[in-house]
């Protein structure tokens, strides 16, 4: 080692000093909409990126690079910074993209000039994920473009998009060699609680169709005798769950959630469930939305109730989302459904069940030194005990690093937590958390460079 590395309050006086700078990046990224949806304009996204290039420059680093392939409005952003010879290397990955603000009338200000107030950010992708750029960009600054591992910054302009850049890792592997892959597109389970995300749960669409006549027929005259496929289709989705709405199909994995995870209030409040409403399912809530399945009817064809018909449906279709155990093979959990949708046969009547398009989850590694690194860097930063989380929906750039590096450690932390609101309106990013990530990753390079110094 050419220095000594850095002690834990020389980190944490390095991140409070460079705080406020770090909160002015994260207001001039979300000032930019950069958003990336169907016909959205390449423009603020171009501009975005330039923003997050200047700032790289600024933090010291020199070499920058991007991938821009078909189909990709803006380049994912690759920068390298050396680390001391031998170190080992670190991958971090983060997109500055951010989704359509949603309705305006729903903010309380302007999604696209942020607040600052004394504890917080409010505006579109202050949180997912502006507010991770700004963390590895302070990071950086701790070590003054030095740091004690070897860098690799991925930032993506494309993830809310959804699936071209997350082709790349698994055609060209070698561009994410890494010792440890961090995706800091995540945070906390709740302000305070230091967590690290060790599963993603898969997903699986599986199609129910019911034909039963050539065509509609009038209700008054067929209906009674004439079987009516909406009516046999919703018999046969209403047999998925038993009465206290756990599902009853075989062949789906469900384990006990032995992590963090939230009171039944918090999730309450954060589902905004109606006072009289239950929760849905038994066991505990962590295997209900992140170690067990779940489905969700998410497409369903009938005529609206602004005009209904007097008739007898010829056909009927629903479209079901299933979601799945981490580490049950997302296809598996779909053919397990099929199967179980197909032995129903409503009033005698065979359904039509088609598998589709599925995304495994994952599971990570939790007993590697990048885990253990991770673990301190948490403690440290927090000053509380980390605790482990899982996200119900998938974020398929994971899967797809893993494809490509399946031997680099995969680490989930970033600077939102579970009250940000992000995707939502006031969408908002507390200051402390930040702070508190920059020390995190700072550390996670110090811890990580120890294990293979000893
Ligand atoms: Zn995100």
């Amino acid at each position: 080692m050419s220095s000594q590395p850095l002690g834990d309050d020389a980190i944490a006086a390095a991140a409070a000093h460079l705080l406020p700078r770090a909160v002015d990046d994260v207001v001039r990224l979300s000032r930019i909409e950069s958003v990336a949806a169907p016909g959205s304009p390449p423009g603020p996204l171009l501009e975005a990126h330039d923003e997050v290039v200047a700032l790289l420059r600024r933090a010291g680093v020199t070499q920058i690079d991007q991938i821009m392939l078909d189909g990709m409005t803006a380049p994912t952003i690759v920068a390298d910074v050396a680390g001391p010879p031998g170190a080992p290397t670190v991958l971090m990955y983060t997109h500055y993209d951010v989704v359509p603000a949603g309705d305006d009338a729903l903010w309380t200000s302007p999604p696209y000039e942020p607040v600052v107030t004394e504890d917080r950010v409010v505006g579109r992708g202050v949180a997912d994920s502006k507010a991770n750029i700004a963390a590895m960009i302070g990071a950086l600054e701790v070590y003054g473009a030095q740091p004690p591992v070897n860098l690799r910054f991925v930032l993506e302009g494309h993830e809310e998009f959804g699936s071209v850049f997350e082709e790349h890792p698994p055609a060209s592997p070698e561009t994410y060699a890494a010792d440890a892959i961090v995706i800091a597109d995540v945070g906390n389970v709740r302000p305070g609680q230091p967590t690290l995300t060790i599963g993603l749960r898969g997903s699986v669409t599986v199609t129910v169709e019911a034909r039963t006549l050539g065509s509609d027929k009038h209700s008054g005259q067929f209906g009674g005798a004439a079987p009516d496929a909406r009516t046999a289709l919703v018999r046969a989705l209403a047999a998925l769950h038993d009465d206290r709405g756990d599902l009853v199909v075989p062949g789906l994995r469900r384990e006990p959630w032995t992590g963090s995870t939230y009171t039944d209030d918090e999730f309450r409040e954060l589902g905004e469930v109606l006072d009289g409403v239950p929760l849905v399912g038994t066991g505990d809530l962590g295997s209900r939305i992140w170690s067990g399945p779940a489905v969700t009817i998410i497409g369903f064809d009938a005529p609206p109730t602004t005009s209904p018909l007097n008739a007898v449906a010829s056909s009927a279709k629903a479209v079901l989302n299933l979601r799945v155990h981490p580490a049950q093979p997302a296809k598996e959990a779909g053919e397990a459904l099929a199967t179980f949708l197909r032995g129903i046969k409503p009033f005698g009547i065979e359904l039509d069940v088609q598998v589709g398009e599925a995304g495994n989850g994952i599971l990570a590694e939790t007993g590697g030194p990048a885990f253990r690194a991770a673990e301190q860097a948490l403690r440290l930063a927090w000053g509380a005990e980390p605790g482990t989380m899982a996200l119900g929906g998938s974020i398929p750039i994971v899967m797809s690093f893993h494809e490509a590096q399946p031997a680099a450690e995969k680490i989930l932390f970033g600077a939102s937590d579970g009250y940000c609101n992000m995707h939502g309106p006031n969408e908002r990013l507390l200051i402390d958390e930040l702070q508190r990530t920059i020390v995190a990753m700072a550390t996670f390079w110090r811890e990580l460079a120890a294990t293979k110094e000893s």
